[in-house]
């Protein structure tokens, strides 16, 4: 296939994202303990997790901005607490920094530098995520021409929002553009279903039908360098 440029998806994509979310989660939970303990005495990783599927569900259209999601989550859990509104709202902000900082703390899989510096060397980058790391200020960005958030667009993945802006900013055809990415629907349905080629990368261990679409099946993203010969 002849590739003019590549997107990477990054959550469980380029680092493993769950613990550091799970860390991240743990670290907000001790500042706000500290910041506020009579309000955090029945706090648990399930009663956030409640509200935020609340706020999901009555905001669908914001329910992809995951750092509002989360903010608010907060500023309901300190309400239900008995703190007033201002209280709730400041409490909610330090909760939700002290854990983005946290969560900016991923460790690449092992080679992934490498691979996108050669990668970077012969196609321009992008990054297409559902999440809200923040790539550019990571060691990585610098090979990247952008990081699209799904937060600073009107859908998240699988919608085509973030992948036809890809295009544009490349200015290139679907097909000439190679989508990487973990999640069967949001990566590979998301980005086939526009013509652009993909490349699933099964970190999670799926069955391997669980993404027919793909048109390259990847164990681990490094392998990835293996399969772009020189032509392309
Ligand atoms: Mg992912």
């Amino acid at each position: 296939m002849t590739i003019r440029a590549i997107t990477f998806d990054l959550d469980n994509t380029l680092w493993e994202t769950d613990q550091s979310i799970f860390r991240a989660e743990d670290i907000m939970r001790d500042a706000l303990c500290d910041a506020a303990s009579h309000w955090m005495h029945s706090y648990s990783f399930e009663a956030l997790k409640t509200h935020r599927q609340q706020v999901a569900t009555e905001y669908p259209d914001k329910s992809h901005d995951l750092g509002w999601t989360r903010r608010e989550a907060l500023r309901r859990w300190f309400l239900s607490q008995g703190a007033n509104g201002a209280m709730a709202q400041e409490l909610a902000e330090l909760g939700f920094n002290v854990f983005y900082r946290e969560r900016q703390k991923v460790e690449p899989y092992p080679g992934v530098d490498t691979m996108l510096s050669q990668l970077a060397a012969r196609f321009p980058l992008g990054a297409i995520t559902n999440g809200n790391a923040d790539l550019m200020t990571m060691p990585m960005g610098r090979y990247f021409q952008f990081s699209f958030r799904a937060h600073e667009f009107p859908r998240a993945k699988p919608a085509p929002d973030m992948f036809t802006a890809a295009l544009a900013h490349f200015q290139i055809a679907p097909h000439e553009l190679l989508h990487v990415g973990d999640d069967p629907d949001h990566d590979v349905l998301g980005a086939a279903s526009l013509g652009i080629r993909t490349a699933w990368v099964n970190t999670r261990a799926l069955p391997t039908e669980a993404a027919p679409e793909a048109d390259l099946t990847l164990n681990s993203v490094v392998e990835l360098i293996d399969h772009l010969t020189p032509r392309d």
